[in-house]
C-alpha cells in the first residue's frame, strides 16, 4: 500500500537498503555473472554522471540533442570493434533481449518486403538464447531448433537441412552463453546469404571481449562483419562492457538493413511517431553511463580487463580440470565457463549439489542444464578470487560426494 503521508528521505533510503540484506553479495567477486564489475575507478566516474542524466528522456533525441549524439557515438564506436564496414548503422536498446528482439521483428519485415514471405521462420541452435524464441512469440516467427554437435557448437548440416526458401533469419553466437563457445560462423552466414536470409551473431557476452582478446593476439574464428553475409550483431554494454544495466547495441551492415527495425506511424492524432525499439519513452541514464564507461576505460582499458579476466577464465579452467570428479563442458573460447560432473562421476556427484555447497560459501553461480552445470561468466571483478574458488570448489566436490540437491529448478527466471 502506498503510504498516506510520504516518507522522509532518510525513511526512504533506510527502508530500500533493509530490502537489500539478502541480495548477493557481488562486490567480493564472489558471483559469477549478473554484475559485472570494471572497479573503483569506473564507479566513481559512474557516480558522478548519474546525477547529469537520471531525469532525461530518449523518447525524442530532437529534445535531447545529447542522447542522440551519446547514441550516435556508442553504436559507431562498437560497429568499429566489430569490423563493420563504413555503412554499418544501428541502434542503442535496452539490453540484449531487446537488442535480438529487434533483429528478429528487422529480418520478418526484410523477409516479407523483399521476398514476399508470409510465414516467415528461423533457424537457431538449442545453444542460442532464449530471447530469439521470445522474438519469434512475439512476432510470429516459426522457430526451427536444432541441436548442437559434442562441442556445443551449432550443428551446421543440421540447420542446413532446416533452411528453406521462408527462412528470414539464420542465428549463430559469439560465443553461445551456456558453454561459451563460438559457433561456425562463416559456414551458418553462407548458409543465410545462399537464401536470402538476415544472419544475426549474437555478441552480447562477446562483444566487448573478443574484439579485445583479438587485440591482445589471440587467434579466434571469424566471427563479426569481416564474414560476408553477417547482417546483423548484437553487443551487450552491461555486460564485459561493465556499463551499469540497460545498456546494448544491435549494429545492422547496413542503414538499408536497418530500416525494418524502425516502427514509423502516420496516422495519429499524436503525430508522427517513430520509434526504433520496444520502448516509447526511453531512459538517457543507461545510455550516458553506456558513453561515459566506454569512455572512461578506451581500448587501452578494455584490453587490460579482458587480458586478465581471460588469464583467469584458463586458470579457472586448469583447476577445475585438475579436480576430480568435475569437469568443464566443452572448449570454452571466452569468459564462460560451465561446470558439471566430470564422465563417469554422475552418480556421485550432483554439481547442484556442489552449487548449494558453494553458495553455502559465499559463491554464487546459475544452474542451467541439459546437461546440469553451473554457469560461470568471469569478468574483472572475479580475477582477484579465483586461487579461493578453486580451493573451495575442490573442498565442496569432496564434501558432498554421493549427496543430492533436492531443488533441482534451474533458474535463469523472474517469475513473480
Ligand atoms: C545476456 C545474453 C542475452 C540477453 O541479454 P539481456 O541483456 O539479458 O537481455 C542474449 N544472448 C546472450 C549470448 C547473452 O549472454
Amino acid at each position: 500500500m502506498l503510504p498516506e503521508q510520504g516518507m522522509s528521505k532518510d525513511d526512504v533510503i533506510a527502508a530500500l537498503s533493509a530490502m537489500r540484506v539478502n541480495d548477493v553479495r557481488w562486490q567480493d567477486g564472489k558471483t559469477f555473472g549478473m554484475i559485472y564489475d570494471a572497479g573503483p575507478e569506473v564507479h566513481e566516474v559512474i557516480e558522478a554522471v548519474a546525477p547529469l542524466f537520471v531525469h532525461d528522456n530518449a523518447l525524442n533525441t530532437m529534445a535531447f540533442p545529447s542522447l542522440g549524439q551519446i547514441q550516435r557515438e556508442v553504436v559507431a564506436a562498437t560497429a568499429s570493434l566489430l569490423h563493420g564496414p563504413h555503412t554499418a548503422s544501428g541502434f542503442m536498446t535496452s539490453g540484449g533481449t531487446e537488442s535480438i528482439l529487434m533483429a528478429v521483428k528487422s529480418a520478418r519485415e526484410r523477409g516479407r518486403s523483399e521476398r514476399g514471405i508470409g510465414a516467415p521462420n528461423l533457424v537457431l541452435a538449442e545453444s542460442a538464447h532464449a530471447a530469439f524464441h521470445k522474438g519469434g512469440h512475439y512476432f510470429g516467427l516459426e522457430i526451427r531448433k536444432v541441436p548442437v554437435r559434442e562441442d556445443f557448437k551449432a550443428d551446421v548440416g543440421a540447420m542446413a537441412n532446416a533452411v528453406d526458401e521462408n527462412t528470414v533469419l539464420v542465428v549463430g553466437s559469439a560465443p553461445q552463453y551456456p558453454q561459451g563457445v563460438i559457433d561456425p560462423i562463416n559456414e551458418i552466414a553462407a548458409l543465410a546469404a545462399d537464401v536470402g536470409a538476415n544472419m544475426h551473431v549474437d555478441a552480447c557476452m562477446g562483444g566487448f571481449v573478443l574484439p579485445f582478446m583479438e587485440m591482445n593476439g589471440e587467434e579466434l574464428p571469424p566471427w563479426d562483419f569481416r564474414v560476408e553475409g553477417v547482417t546483423s550483431i548484437s553487443a551487450d554494454i552491461h555486460k564485459l562492457g561493465y556499463a551499469p544495466k540497460g545498456a546494448s547495441v544491435i549494429v545492422h551492415r547496413t542503414k538499408e538493413l536497418r530500416k525494418y527495425q524502425t516502427f514509423v506511424f502516420d496516422g495519429w492524432l499524436g503525430g508522427f511517431y517513430a520509434s526504433p525499439s520496444m520502448q516509447g519513452t526511453r531512459a538517457g541514464l543507461p545510455m550516458a553511463l553506456a558513453w561515459a564507461v566506454m569512455h572512461t576505460l578506451g581500448i587501452e582499458g578494455y584490453r587490460r580487463l579482458v587480458a586478465e579476466t581471460i588469464e583467469a577464465r584458463r586458470t579457472m579452467v586448469a583447476g577445475i580440470r585438475d579436480i576430480e570428479g568435475v569437469d568443464v563442458l566443452g572448449k570454452p573460447e571466452a569468459q564462460i565457463v560451465a561446470i558439471a560432473a566430470a564422465p563417469g562421476f554422475e552418480d556421485p556427484v550432483d554439481i547442484f549439489a556442489v552449487g548449494d555447497a558453494m553458495r553455502e560459501r559465499g559463491w554464487f553461480h546459475d544452474r542451467q542444464g541439459p546437461p546440469d552445470s553451473l554457469h560461470a561468466t568471469v569478468s574483472a571483478g572475479n580475477v582477484m578470487v579465483i586461487g579461493d574458488y578453486l580451493r573451495d570448489l575442490r573442498e565442496s566436490v569432496a564434501n558432498m560426494l554421493g549427496e543430492r540437491a533436492s531443488d533441482r529448478s534451474t533458474n535463469y527466471a523472474t517469475l513473480e
